[in-house]
């Protein structure tokens, strides 16, 4: 009994990709397009380097900012409204 005969199930994901099935499913998913936190679509095999673009932590910073602001501006809208009657 040699070890080289031993095969474990498990293959690599090279040998899975030589699958043309499994390729063509694995091109489907990376390429499906998903929705970022910063509100841009995204396809998944760009998401990793998406998020570390300038473009999306800008856009972030700035989302939580207008929240933020928002939230102020309805405060101080509502003690207008109060005051004025
Ligand atoms: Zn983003």
């Amino acid at each position: 009994m040699s070890d080289t005969e031993k095969k474990t199930g498990s293959k690599t994901f090279k040998e899975y990709y030589a699958d043309p099935e499994f390729k063509k499913k694995h091109l489907a998913y990376v390429k499906e397009k998903v929705m970022c936190d910063c509100g841009k679509e995204i396809s998944r095999s760009n998401m990793s380097a998406h998020v570390k673009t300038k473009l999306h932590q800008k856009k972030l910073d700035r989302s939580v900012l207008e929240d933020i602001e928002k939230k102020y501006l309805d405060m101080i809208l509502q003690e207008q409204i109060k005051n004025n009657k």
